[in-house]
């Protein structure tokens, strides 16, 4: 069996007065057809990015709503993890390809993890390239299977892509962030596109009083009486700290006492996390007002809702982005962001709703500036994207969605019945 992993219980009534009712009604009444469907979610890493963050979430909400879902993680020792990393970056575009010993590494692994997974679920939903494999080199499982994409493969790299590719044959259905993510040549007839959605009552994006806010961040050495800007992401160059930095670096002649914080989390199925750490303290030594923190040093869910409220503006300078949940974190709470077009990220800020969608460098100094130099611009562009969060970014959208697929294939292949307390499908003979 692979490992499962714990989660607490959620309300989905709790949302009612915060995501739109609409949402919320739609749900709860397909939940109710799906009552007693058994789904589970794989992926490769329970912390550290954004679909631990999701499924934390989202696992337990399904469980409320009457389904019956679990999270496991697939196996994986540092070799395994360091080729489907190389396969993330291959597949968001890089030129990396792999060799037919890092093949192997795949294959193998897949086919472990696959022996070790369990037939007991209606639906298996997995997440990202690092267990794609699995049902085409263990078999089916009598499930319907949901490869759910999480990055940018719009334009990826042909030799990772011709990889990958077959295995996705094994698949019902597909699920992307973006339509555009969707890869040349995609052999997954069902293709749904569902941006991911930040959960407004978890400990991350719960409001926080500002005294206690302020009392987090200046207990890690963040002083506030200077003016603040901030990055949250994974250390990985497609999020580009070292241009973070250069452009921080152009805004501080103009505003002297501004102090920058790199807040980054090291993922399990990360590897390059620590080099990508490494370079960033290498360009930053010696400068007090730079801050790098990470989930090491007890940097969690607590700080980074501090960062996201108290910060004057969030950077988010992406160069290829699957959604970047950091964005509609930071909108969440009222404050500016300064994003690279890239991905998902425009989507949360649609003409300048939030904030300032940049390309470069020079670009992203320029307008850090201007949203310090005018705060009550920069304040009414943060609550506008908290509102354009709240109808379109929260778990509830993603959950009715969620449901909606799950309703489509249910129709399309009928569960049998198991005893279960499943109501019927209107049109689908039992
Ligand atoms: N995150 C965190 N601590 C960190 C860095 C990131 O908790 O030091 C969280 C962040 O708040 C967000 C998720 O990790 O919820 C990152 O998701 P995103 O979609 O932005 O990027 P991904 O890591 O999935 O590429």
């Amino acid at each position: 069996m692979l490992d499962l992993v714990d989660l607490g219980k959620r309300s989905f009534a709790a949302y009612r007065g915060i995501a739109p009712d609409e949402q919320l009604d739609e749900a709860l009444h397909l939940a109710e057809r799906l009552r007693g469907v058994r789904c589970l979610h794989l992926n490769a890493t329970p912390y550290g990015g954004g679909v631990s963050e999701i499924l934390r979430s989202s696992v337990p909400l399904l469980n409320d709503l009457g389904l019956v879902a679990e999270w496991q993680l697939i196996r994986g020792d540092a070799s395994f993890f360091q080729v489907t990393k190389r396969l993330h970056n291959a597949l968001q575009g890089d030129a990396t390809e792999l060799s037919e010993s890092e093949k192997a590494i795949y294959l193998a692994h897949s086919q472990l993890n696959a022996s070790h997974l369990s037939a007991d679920y209606d639906f298996i939903i997995v997440h990202d390239p690092q267990p794609a494999a699995l049902p085409m080199l263990g078999g089916r499982k009598g499930a319907q299977w949901i490869w759910r994409c999480h990055i940018d493969t719009s334009r990826p790299n042909p030799q990772a892509w011709e990889f990958l590719r077959p295995f996705l044959y094994a698949y019902d259905a597909a699920v992307f962030t973006v339509e555009e993510f969707i890869p040349p040549h995609f052999p997954i007839n069902h293709v749904a596109v569902q941006p991911p959605a930040i959960d407004p009552l978890s400990p991350k994006n719960l409001p926080l009083p500002e005294e206690l806010a302020r009392h987090v961040l200046e207990w890690i050495g963040v002083r506030l009486s200077r003016p603040l800007i901030t990055q949250i992401s994974r250390f990985d160059l497609w999020k580009d700290p070292l241009g973070v930095i250069d452009a921080y670096r152009r805004v501080r002649p103009h505003i002297p006492n501004l102090q920058l914080a790199l807040v980054g989390s090291l993922a399990l199925d990360d590897p390059e996390g620590w080099q990508v750490y490494r370079q960033i303290r290498e360009a930053t030594t010696g400068d007090n007002l730079i801050h790098v923190f990470t989930n090491l040093v007890g940097v969690g869910n607590i700080e980074v809702n501090a960062f996201q409220t108290l910060s004057n503006v969030v950077l988010q300078k992406s160069l290829r982005e699957g959604f970047g949940l950091v964005v509609s974190e930071a909108l969440w709470k009222g404050t500016p962001v300064v994003a690279g077009r890239a991905g998902g990220i425009p989507q949360q800020m649609p003409e300048g709703t939030g904030g300032i969608l940049v390309d470069t460098v020079e670009e992203c100094a320029e307008a850090v500036l201007h949203l310090l130099r005018h705060p009550q611009e920069a304040r009414c562009l943060g609550e506008q994207g908290r509102e354009h969060v709240r109808r379109h970014f929260l778990m509830p959208r993603l959950l009715l969605e969620h449901l909606r697929l799950l309703d489509a294939l249910v129709h399309e292949r009928p569960i049998e019945p198991r005893g279960l307390a499943l109501a019927p499908h209107p049109g689908v003979s039992p």
